[in-house]
């Protein structure tokens, strides 16, 4: 088992919450973004990468224009399986709140280094080329990053 996903189920009690505790590995690469109504209304993007979905809160939602940036706030990976959950975290668990699919579909890996991630996504309402980028920050681990539609 992944000890990428330590951090996820660490936060989470799978008895209370009907979240996903994961396990899959092999999966064609694909994206979900998920509306999620918890503290405050946010998007969560996920993108399959080695073999767990890396993840980003996206507080004012995924830009559908092109250069409008981001934030994106990086968070922590998630199992293959959270690719399709939706549902009710309940009050007092981590994340407490609904949780839908916006959009999910494949995409595909155009540039990837520490700092930068380039990707198309071919969603039903998010397509074209998109570019994550990392603050620059003294911390090789900063979690702030922006999201725009670059293409
Ligand atoms: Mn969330």
């Amino acid at each position: 088992m992944s000890s990428r996903l330590q951090e996820y189920r660490d936060k989470r009690d799978f008895s209370r919450t009907p979240e996903p505790s994961g396990g899959t590995v092999d999966a064609e690469p694909f994206f979900v973004v998920q509306d999620h109504h918890a503290s405050t209304h946010h998007h969560d993007l996920r993108l399959l990468m080695d073999g767990t979905l890396k993840s980003w809160a996206v507080p004012k939602l995924m830009p559908e224009e092109l250069k409008v940036k981001r934030l994106a706030v990086q968070t922590e990976d998630h199992p293959v399986e959270y690719g399709s959950f939706e549902g009710s975290i309940p009050e007092g668990e981590y994340g407490a709140g609904d949780v839908k699919v916006f959009d999910r579909g494949p995409y595909e890996l155009l540039e990837r280094t520490n700092d930068k991630i380039v990707f198309r996504l071919d969603g039903n309402r998010l397509k074209g080329t998109y570019a994550l980028i990392r603050f620059k920050g003294k911390e090789a681990k900063e979690k702030n990053w922006l999201v725009m539609r670059t293409l």
